[in-house]
């Protein structure tokens, strides 16, 4: 049912990562979707980060012909047996926004990176720096507060020449005024996609250039709980860290997506960087049971 939306043939784009202004992009559900329509991609999934507030406006504003595939971004955690845990992020499309065990666990996760965002700011205030928590929380348009929000607070009050020197500095994962958040076990996690008739996908799992990476033998355990999906072609992999994850999807028997993880201007990759195969796409659709996609 959901197939007229896809063009046969080649030629289709499918983007299935990108990120509003509802958690940490610069544009509005609205103009994210304008630009993936100028991009002349025909599918993009809308992944915003532990929240699914960009749903309705997307739905909204959805221009006809392109296909909005509804999805989030799902901070979870990686627990090795004798390592410090693993960050990781699970891409989550097409379930029940309102299974209940999965609504009460995303708003357990916005509380803790609300409270994490002010735990940074009041730390960076504390120390002599120019910046306001009730300021940064007024402009973040009622989203998610995430470091990028107070990157542009440091930047406007001239700390920092840059988003990207902020990053590198003051909001490092290694500077004194940095906080740690919980996180969902990434067990746990896949358990409650699938629990809501989602599609989960590892996001991002190879790339060395955001910091520790997870081992095969944790793929394997996401595997067992559920997992459906690797994304490979993003723009933090390398060669040789796409081909690995198309071995461990073909090992695995599971499908394999490409995005762009579009941020707006927060981030310097444009939207459709990196794309999914369109017979990829159609077995994500296949798999997922909780919502329809938002189309024609
Ligand atoms: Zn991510
Ligand atoms: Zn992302």
């Amino acid at each position: 049912m959901h197939r007229r939306s896809v063009r046969q043939g080649g030629g289709v784009r499918i983007d299935l990562h990108t990120h509003s202004s509802v958690s940490d992009g610069t544009d509005t559900p609205a103009a994210l979707l304008s630009a993936a329509l100028a991009a002349g991609l025909d599918v993009v999934a809308l992944t915003d980060h532990d929240t699914t507030a960009g749903w309705g406006p997307a739905e909204a504003a959805r221009p006809p012909g392109l296909t909005v595939v509804p999805g989030m971004e799902l901070s979870c955690r990686w627990f090795p047996a004798d390592e410090p845990p693993i960050s990781v992020h699970l891409l989550a499309y097409l379930f029940d926004p309102l299974h209940p065990a999965f609504v009460a666990e995303r708003a357990r996760l916005r509380e803790e990176r609300l409270t994490r965002g002010e735990r940074i700011v009041t730390a960076l205030a504390a120390a002599g720096h120019p910046v306001v928590w009730e300021q940064i929380v007024e402009r973040s348009a009622g989203g998610v507060v995430g470091r990028p929000h107070i990157a542009r607070a440091l930047l406007e009050a001239g700390v920092v020449a840059s988003v990207d020197e902020a990053f590198g500095t003051l909001l490092h994962h290694r500077s004194p005024y940095y906080a740690a958040k919980a996180d969902t076990d990434v067990l746990d996690g896949i358990t409650l996609v699938r629990a809501a008739g989602g599609v989960p996908v590892f996001a991002h799992g190879r790339a060395r250039s955001r910091g520790r990476v997870v081992g095969d033998a944790a793929i394997a355990a996401m595997v067992e709980a559920g997992l459906v999906g690797l994304e490979v072609d993003h723009p933090d992999h390398t060669p040789e860290e796409r081909a690995h994850l198309r071995g461990l999807a073909d090992a695995h028997g599971l499908l394999t997506t490409g995005s762009s993880d579009y941020h707006g201007t927060n981030k310097l990759t444009p939207i459709g960087a990196c794309t999914t195969d369109p017979a990829q796409y159609e077995a994500l659709l296949a798999a997922g049971t909780g919502t329809a996609v938002l189309a024609d």
